[in-house]
This record gives structure tokens, sequence and C-alpha cells, in this order.
């Protein structure tokens, strides 16, 4: 069995991947590592950014870490064709529902005066963002011609009661092994979903959390929260639209794009999906100028929450603490370091 798929991806992707097998097999030489070609490189190649092959493989391993996808030269590719819808069909095949995002702010770049306007010191977080349902997927969906001219567009917001339950419980989950609060964010006040989101989430904590701590806040009001006293969250559970917008704002606290990874998961004992939040980074592509530990920073959430090994995440973790507190910095972090080089001071570090 493959333990870590690795699907390098476009841009930056394969720059930053590489960086993660130089990881792999200096700290964990037994892992079972394979790649796939994926996205706009896999249509290329195969002419479908996610071969079927590619799918099987990645849902018989035990972790997938992906680089990104997409890029200016695949625009005139048909819709269902493009690297982005590639990244759609992994996710939707391999199941994973709940996206963890850390919002965490490393405390080297805190102390770093060159971005110390821009972080929150001591900063640790995490989003949990349902990533299958919602206004993202629901039917109908639809823009159509008006009889007197304009048009009308339709999306459609669908939660059931269990994909509520199942990405709650990955929050209170998460929040048992950290500061066991968990903040629920709908608009339970305008909407009949964000109605059965606080009750069902409510629901299951009197059910089987009640020694965690539970809020609930609405959208608007947590988006503003989080600039003001991000301080005040653990783990906050959202749906995919509110995840998507307050995953971003959060990042933003933390320092750099190029620093944030995440994880996807599905039902336990079924592989997660690992990647970098930053996109395929087309103007610097191929420059060596990516900043990989966001990449990295991903394999050491597929060590801790699909390959079992607790112990090397730690050190993976130290690791990329070490070399930034002894001032390994890429550009985006307001250093000169090459993306190898930064891959360097990760290894020297270990
Ligand atoms: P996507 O639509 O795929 O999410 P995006 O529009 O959000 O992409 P990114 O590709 O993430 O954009 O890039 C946004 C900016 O951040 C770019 O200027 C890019 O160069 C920079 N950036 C992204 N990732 C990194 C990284 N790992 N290291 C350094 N800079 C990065
Ligand atoms: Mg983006």
């Amino acid at each position: 069995m493959t333990d870590l798929l690795l699907l390098p991806g476009d841009g930056i992707g394969p720059e930053v991947t590489a960086q993660v097998r130089r990881v792999v097999t200096a700290l964990a030489p037994d892992l079972k590592v394979e790649e796939r070609l994926f996205g706009g490189a896999s249509y290329d190649a195969h002419g479908t950014p996610l071969t079927d092959e590619a799918l099987t493989t990645a849902k018989a391993s035990r972790a997938v870490l992906m680089g990104a996808v997409g890029g200016p030269q695949w625009a005139g590719v048909p819709r269902d064709k493009r690297p982005e819808a590639g990244l759609l069909a992994l996710r939707g095949g391999m199941e994973v529902f709940a996206n963890l995002r850390p919002a965490l702010c490393f405390q080297p770049l805190a102390d770093a005066s060159s971005l110390k306007r821009e972080v929150v010191e001591g900063l640790d977080f995490m989003i949990v963002r349902e990533l299958t349902g919602g206004i993202y997927f629901g039917s109908p969906r639809f823009i159509e011609d008006l009889p007197g001219g304009g048009k009308r567009a339709v999306d459609t917001q669908v939660y059931t009661t269990a994909e509520i339950e199942r990405v709650a419980r990955v929050a209170f989950e998460l929040a048992r092994g950290r500061r066991n609060k968990v903040t629920s964010a709908e608009k339970s006040n305008v909407m009949d979903s964000g109605l059965l989101w606080r009750q069902v989430v409510t629901d299951l904590h009197a059910r089987d959390y009640a020694d965690v701590e539970l809020e609930h806040i609405l959208a608007d009001n947590a988006a503003m929260q989080i600039v003001k006293n991000p301080k005040q969250f653990d783990v906050m559970v959202t749906d995919n639209l509110f995840g998507d917008i307050l995953s971003d704002i959060s990042a933003q606290l933390t320092g750099s794009l190029g620093m944030l990874p995440s994880a996807a998961l599905g039902v336990a004992g079924k592989p997660g999906l690992y990647e970098p939040i930053h996109g395929s980074a087309p103007d610097i592509a191929g420059q060596g100028l990516a900043n990989p530990l966001a990449a990295i920073l991903s394999f050491e959430m597929a060590l801790r929450w699909s390959l079992d090994r607790t112990d090397l995440a730690d050190k993976l973790f130290a690791a990329v603490n070490k070399a930034l507190e002894d001032g390994a910095r890429t550009r985006d972090l307001g250093g000169a370091l090459t993306t190898v080089q930064m891959g360097d001071a990760v290894l020297t570090a270990l």
C-alpha cells in the first residue's frame, strides 16, 4: 500500500513538492511514496486533469499530498477538463468533507520586525470548513434569461443533518486535543440551513461532547471578531462558503500564504488530502522563489492525521520553527532564500 501519494501539479507545485520529498527521505525513509501527474500537467499528458488511475491510487493511499493546480496556459481548456476540475474531482472522489485550516503564527515571524505589524503574535486557532456540501454544490443551480430582458441566477444551499453532524464531530474531536473550545459560525438569523446547522451542532454537543465548551456566532460577527480578537478562538466550525471566506481572513493574520498548510479529512480510516492553501503562483513559478514551508507543513499534518506518526510530526514542526528562528526566510517572508535553500534549512534543523 502506498503511504503517501504526491501530486505536484502545476506552477510552483512541483518546486515545493520536491522539498517535501527531501523531507520525507530524511525524516521517514520507510514511507512508500508515489507520484502522479495532476492538474494542467496531467491534462497536457493525458487529456484529463485527473486520470482514473491517479484517483484510484489516491483512494488506495494512506495520505495524498498535492502542490497546486492551474495556470493561465489552461484558461482556454473546456471547463470540465480544467486543472481546477481535477481538484474538485479529487476532493469528491476521496470524500473529504472536513477541511482543517490552521491559523497559526510562528513566533520567530512575530519577532521579525519586517513582519511584526502584519501578524498576530501567539495566534493559534483552527478553522474546520465543511468542504463537500452547501451552496457550492446544491441544486438547482442555473442562469436563465428573463422574458422582459436581463437574467436570473440561482444557487442553492443544501445541508443535511448527517453532513453537519460529521463535520461538527471533527471539530469537537479536534478541540479535545487543543484548548477544548468550539465556535460554530452560521447565519441562523436569516437562513434555514443556518438554523438547522445550529440545532444539529447543539444536539451533538449535548449528546457526545458536553465536556467541550461550545459557542455559537453569526458568520458576519465571526469575520469581525477574527480581525478584532482572533485569540479568543480555538476551533471554529462552519459551512463551505463561510469557511472559504473566514479561513482566508485568518490566513492573513499569520504572516504569509507561503506558510499555511491544510488538511481535508473524510471518514476515519480513509486517506486525507493535504495541500498548501496557496495556489500555483504563476507569477513566480520556475524561479525558485516559492516558499516550500506550506507544503512541508502539509506533510506535517499528514503525519499527524493520516500516517499515525505524531512523533515525526512534532519533530518536523519543531524543525520548521528552528529554521525560522535561525533566520531562514524566503522572499515572501522578507528574505532572500530560494525554495531549495529553505528546504536545506529545514533539513539542517531536522
Ligand atoms: P488560486 O486561485 O489557485 O487560489 P490565488 O489567486 O489565490 O491562486 P496564489 O497562486 O496563491 O493566488 O498566489 C497569490 C500570491 O501569493 C502571488 O503573488 C504568489 O506569487 C504568492 N504566493 C503564493 N504562494 C506562494 C509561496 N509558496 N511562496 C511565495 N509566494 C507565494
Ligand atoms: Mg486563492
